[in-house]
């Protein structure tokens, strides 16, 4: 039933006659409105509308509106009433409908800008509608991505404080987490150490005790002889005696308590920001919205799963009841976003899946295995068995979308060529991108390397391009193309691809420019691909009409997690190294030990052993880590080893420069290389056995496992050496979990734990959608998770049914529709 707005409009008009002098009814406009308000709720049946009411209401204080203001803040006050009267927001309605046509088929054009879908319209006013939310505050808040209610709501706790046991005085001891149930004897100003703060004495039937807030006079206006209170926080000992210091304190009425006497939740805030404001203003939120947020999840599952319901969750995370109804708020929390993410990443694949017919690649046998007499390894087991996945899904009329993972030098690299070689075999083009021009550069030489052996004849065209004799009909020609490369050859390149002419194209972002034309792409090939975000690989993709994709990684993650995270893709795993690798010996040395490491390499270097050199990570941009970098090898080749051979290879460097020291170096014609983290991903130089890495606490584990990685290439025994200046806590837990692993898979489950999953998988800027509580170490919720979108998937593939009505919603609301959508 709508608000029944007569008698407000009476009053108003009334007022309005008056001259806005608050003088229509006795008392006032406000408590007027404070009682008409509980009048109207009972003729107003929507719970939520009624919320935003009040919420609404909370905010409005006429007498306190100067009165040339007064009749425009009346108008949009009944304006706000109208619009809540309004059986159904139209807009809403359309936009579902729209946007339900882009989950259903791809090829359908996108929803306009500003059609999101919409939750319950309540969750989407603004933090303002809060009293004693300005505007200031409401930009602090904006600070930590809050905007709305359901912004509120979704910030959760980074903590609790275990205030639920109360004690009594005599039992105090000095520790943190402890609360009481005391009276105030007495409150009074004091200033030690010249800061006026304010002292209390309370006690309980077993004791007093003081309790001191340092720097803090304010209090005196709140806190009362006589009032009772509930003190939560931490005790000292002061000159022999206990201190309750700076405690969390709340009146004991009959509300439920909030910053004490409970498990009492911590905010991430910013400056401008107070946790018992914010702690207040969550409890307000938590109980006035939290009841009106719709659960999206099918009944069934919440049964089959155990699990609680969303209003149930979302107040239960924020102000647990107890240690055990917090873990259940998690778990559903949890439960959904990952359910959410794994909804999502499958309807992609399914648009990708049926949006075009891809290109079989029949391949050629006998050129395969002419190839593979040719090389100087065998594959190993794990090589062959990704390979026939690849080979197998290349024949199909599907176009592919696999990853190929597998540890730093397990050898994607090989396999990725075949790949190629069979469908530039087959008569269409293949594209090889790669995130550095060195590692683009490098596999331009290895891939030729590789295919050389093959061909009964050879001719390069300078340093870009190159003729294999290889198929009957013509030669296989590989090109590479840089950024950075002269204007003028780059279009010579690209008009070759476009004509056709060319096969296979190795370069780096350059390659998904717009004026990158391919005649007949069939195969993609994305090295290091998290280095690359979702669009770039998607563009790269659409430089043809469906080609196969295959993207490669050397980031070893879980394999249900893999599949949840990359569920759009298929999952080979080189999971063997080549023979004969031996472990790389690692150590952590102190910053005194400096020497022992230059020691350390000069031997290596005497037994025409090759070493890298990183340099300390300077972070303010490129061009000042080239600059640190330069004088780091100005000190080192003069003054450290002028016996040596060094060379420098950083970013501002040209491609060419960069070109002509990896190539002095792997061929030895160089003994150290001194090199910013530019060479972090994919270098290849067998001979190198030293890896020597500066500031190595200022990188992530997966980092410094791909620095390693540098090394340990080839036979000899290989070794890696990490300086570290100040490390932090986290930093030291790094580097000892590094010197004691080897194995990429162990690395990236102690990196996750370390850094949690967003900063892991940096899920922002590969478009997946933010996870807040899931932790992806959390396997039994991650398959449950993955079961339960399965069988909706199998059940109901486009979550047409009335019970999947609102999961559809929640999943159009978390993906926006961009990229791989469409
Ligand atoms: P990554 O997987 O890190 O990209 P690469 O493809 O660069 O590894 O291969 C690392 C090194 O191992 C290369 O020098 C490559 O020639 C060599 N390699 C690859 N496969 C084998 C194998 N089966 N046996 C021996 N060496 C191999
Ligand atoms: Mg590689």
């Amino acid at each position: 039933m709508p608000l029944s707005t007569e008698k407000l409009r009476a009053v108003v008009a009334l007022e309005r006659t008056k001259g806005f002098e608050n003088t229509a009814v006795i008392g006032g406009l406000d408590r007027f409105l404070a009682v008409w308000v509980d009048e109207a709720a009972q003729s107003l049946t929507d719970r939520t509308k009624l919320t935003q009411l009040k919420v609404r209401l909370t905010g409005f204080n006429y007498a306190g509106i100067p009165a040339a203001d007064r009749e425009a803040s009346l108008d949009t006050l009944l304006g706000f009433i109208e619009e809540l009267n309004q059986p159904q927001n139209p807009g809403v309605a359309e936009s579902v409908e729209s946007a339900r046509l882009v989950f259903e088929t791809p090829a359908v054009p996108k929803p306009k800008a500003g059609a999101a879908i919409h939750p319950p319209a309540a969750l989407d006013i603004p933090v303002t509608a809060f009293k004693g939310v300005n505007q200031s505050t409401a930009a602090k808040f904006k600070k930590l991505g809050i905007e709305t209610v359901r912004d509120m709501l979704y910030h959760f706790p980074s903590r609790h404080l275990d205030y639920s046991r109360t004690t009594r005085i005599a039992e105090l001891s000095p520790g943190p987490e402890q609360t009481i149930v005391a009276t105030v004897w007495e409150v009074r100003l004091t200033t030690p150490g010249g800061r006026r703060s304010t002292e209390a004495i309370v006690g309980d039937d077993t004791g007093n005790i003081r309790a001191l807030w340092f720097n803090n006079p304010y209090l005196l206006r709140q806190i009362h002889a006589n009032d009772r209170l509930v003190l939560s926080g931490k005790i000292t000992v002061f000159k022999g005696t206990l201190v309750f210091e700076s405690p969390e304190w709340e009146k004991l009425e009959n509300k439920e308590l909030v910053h004490t006497g409970r498990l009492a939740p911590v905010y991430p805030l910013t400056a401008g920001l107070y946790p018992r404001m914010v702690r207040r203003l969550m409890k307000e939120t938590v109980d006035g919205f939290a009841p009106s947020l719709v659960d999206y999840l099918p009944e069934s599952i919440r049964t089959r799963r155990g699990l609680l319901s969303l209003p149930e969750a979302v107040a239960q995370a924020h102000f647990p009841d107890s240690e055990t109804a917090k873990d259940e708020a998690r778990r559903r929390l949890a439960f959904d976003e990952l359910l959410v993410l794994q909804l999502g990443v499958m309807a992609r694949k399914r648009a990708w899946r049926v949006s075009q017919p891809g290109i079989p690649i029949p391949g050629d046998q006998s050129l395969l295995e002419r190839f593979l007499s040719t090389l100087e390894f065998q594959l190993t087991g794990a090589q062959r068995r990704s390979l026939n996945e690849i080979l197998a899904d290349l024949k199909r009329k599907e176009a592919m979308s696999r990853l190929l993972q597998g540890d730093v030098g397990s050898g994607k690299t090989v396999v990725a060529t075949i790949a190629i070689l069979m469908t530039v075999a087959s008569g269409y083009q293949t594209a090889f991108m790669a995130p550095t021009e060195i590692l683009a550069d490098q596999h331009f030489k290895s891939v030729n390397g590789m295919l050389a052996r093959l061909a009964t004849a050879k001719q390069d065209n300078g340093d870009t391009v190159s003729y294999l004799g290889i198929l009957p009909d013509r030669p296989l020609t590989v090109a590479l193309l840089l950024g950075d490369a002269k204007e003028s050859g780059k279009t010579v390149i690209r008009n070759r691809i476009k004509s056709g002419e060319i096969d296979l194209v190795i370069g780096t972002h350059s390659l998904i420019q717009k004026s990158m034309k391919f005649k007949q792409l069939g195969l993609a090939v994305i090295d290091e691909q998290h280095r690359f975000g979702v669009e770039q690989r998607q563009s790269l993709r659409q430089k043809g009409t469906n080609p196969h994709l295959l993207v490669m990684t050397a980031t070893p993650i879980p394999r249900t997690l893999a599949l949840t995270l990359y569920g759009d893709l298929d999952l080979s795993v080189i999971d063997e190294l080549p023979p004969g690798r031996q472990p790389i010996r690692t150590r952590w040395l102190k910053p005194e030990q400096r020497a022992s490491a230059y020691a350390f390499i000069r031997k290596q270097v005497n037994l025409k052993q090759q070493s890298f050199i990183i340099c300390p990570l300077v972070e303010e941009s490129e061009a000042v880590q080239a600059k640190a970098a330069t004088a780091e090898y100005e000190t080192l080749k003069m003054e450290i080893f002028p016996e040596f051979r060094l060379g420098l290879i950083h970013g501002r460097m040209s491609a060419a420069e960069k070109d002509s020291v990896m190539s002095a170096f792997s061929a030895g014609r160089l003994d150290i290389l001194v090199s910013t983290p530019v060479i972090e991903v994919g270098i290849d130089v067998p001979n190198a056995t030293v890896m020597l890495i500066e500031s190595a606490d200022r990188f992530g584990l997966s980092q410094l496992h791909q620095f390693r990685g540098r090394v340990g290439r080839g036979k000899e025994q290989s070794y890696c050496m990490l300086l570290a200046e100040n490390p932090s806590d986290v930093a030291n837990a790094r580097l000892s979990v590094i010197e004691k692993n080897q194995d990429g898979f162990v690395l990236a489950e102690e990196d996750l734990k370390l850094r949690g999953p967003g900063e892991f998988f940096g899920t922002r800027q590969s478009g997946l959608p933010d996870l807040k509580m899931a932790r992806l170490s959390d396997v039994p919720i991650l398959e449950a998770a993955r079961a339960e979108a399965t069988r909706l998937f199998e059940e109901d593939p486009r979550l047409q049914q009335p019970e999947h009505l609102r999961l559809y919603e929640e999943l159009t609301r978390v993906w926006p529709q961009t990229g791989e959508w469409s």
